[in-house]
């Protein structure tokens, strides 16, 4: 038995709690935000997500908080070109699931009290300031706890932009549960439907940095897609710039480490992120459970998944977890 300080109470953060906690740990976590934080958007969460969240006992939940993505289809507006191509992966048992962020945070956070895990919300902890014999910077991807590291490096822009909508109602004549992708010399625009949650929709476009993007420009894309049905009705994001963090640098010393966004932000167009950071948190509790000391587990868990996260940078490229790398 070992104690462990979180800090981040963010998807990567929550997990690593519960997961920390079924080896043995005694955990506290930090989080800068309020316990009901209300954040903006959506997260679809790829196959191994979903295998790491049986593990640490809250996959069911999320699977009826959100919807099942089953497949991919693309259309290259351009040439015409289609293509399609499923969201499940071998040895993983539940498809890609697409949820509210908002969601997602709030029954991890509940599993968290139900777990008797202690959360300190509405606190920003300081890194230097540690009281226990790990800790783990799961504080994303302006992470104080890399700075702490040593490493200084700041997220950069990647040069795209993106507006988010939502309608209650999903867009007919589209198949629910199956990512619609048109792509077009400028970017890309996408949609995913359900008769419970309705339309999701994006829009991300190629922006000069510094350059001001005319929101309207983001959704002709969508105007000549089935979308347009649903246009009018939705909720739409303001124009957010995407950042991205390779992932070099220290991700850890004897005794801190960094999960998720803090040590690998994947540009969001990727769809990686959050499951990478599901993926590092249960990877981190299993290396903990196996290694002889801490110092050897987070040496360990580098080893794992510094690749992964490397190979994630890749254009075209899907690394690929095992259900066995994500048991505990
Ligand atoms: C627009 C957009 C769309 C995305 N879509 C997808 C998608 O479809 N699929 C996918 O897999 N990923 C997606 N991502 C990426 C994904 O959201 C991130 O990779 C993921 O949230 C990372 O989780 P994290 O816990 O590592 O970091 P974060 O979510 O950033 O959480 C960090 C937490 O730490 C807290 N914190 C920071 N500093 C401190 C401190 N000093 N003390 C206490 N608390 C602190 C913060 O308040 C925050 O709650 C998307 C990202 C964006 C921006």
């Amino acid at each position: 038995m070992f104690r462990a300080e979180i800090i981040g109470c963010g998807i990567g953060g929550a997990c690593a709690a519960l997961a920390m906690a079924k080896v043995g740990a005694r955990v506290r976590v930090y989080e800068t935000a309020a316990r009901t934080a209300e954040v903006g958007g959506w997260v679809t969460l790829g196959p191994a997500a979903s295998t790491a969240l049986d593990q640490i006992g809250v996959g069911e939940k999320v699977r009826a908080a959100g919807f099942p993505v089953i497949s991919v289809s693309t259309v290259d507006t351009l040439t015409g070109r289609t293509g399609s191509f499923a969201r499940t992966e071998p040895g993983h048992r539940w498809s890609s699931t697409h949820i509210w962020r908002k969601d997602l945070l709030a029954l991890l956070r509940e599993s968290l009290e139900e777990a008797d895990i202690p959360c300190d919300y509405g606190t920003r902890a300081d890194p230097g300031e540690r009281t226990s014999e790990l800790l783990v910077g799961a504080d994303g991807a302006r992470s104080a706890t890399r700075r702490m590291l040593g490493d200084t490096r700041e997220p950069t822009y990647t040069g795209q932009t993106i507006r988010y909508g939502h309608c209650p109602v999903a867009v007919p004549g589209l198949p629910a549960h199956v990512l619609h992708f048109w792509s077009h010399p400028d970017g890309v625009a996408g949609y995913v439907g359900d008769e419970r949650d309705g339309s999701f929709w994006f829009s991300r476009r190629n922006v000069a940095s510094g350059a001001t993007a005319d929101p309207d420009l983001f959704l002709d894309a969508l105007r000549a897609t089935p979308v347009v049905q649903v246009l009018e009705r939705s909720e739409v994001s303001a124009p957010i710039a995407l950042y991205e963090l390779e992932p070099e640098g220290n991700w850890h010393n004897a005794d801190t480490v960094l999960i998720g966004d803090a040590a690998h932000a994947v540009s969001p167009a990727a769809g990686r992120g959050a499951t990478s950071a599901i993926e590092d948190a249960v990877v981190l509790a299993k290396t903990l459970r196996s290694a002889n000391s801490i110092a050897a587990a987070l040496e360990s868990y580098t080893e794992v998944r510094r690749p992964i996260a490397q190979a994630t940078y890749r254009p075209g490229a899907a690394p690929k977890v095992s259900a066995t790398d994500l048991r505990l």
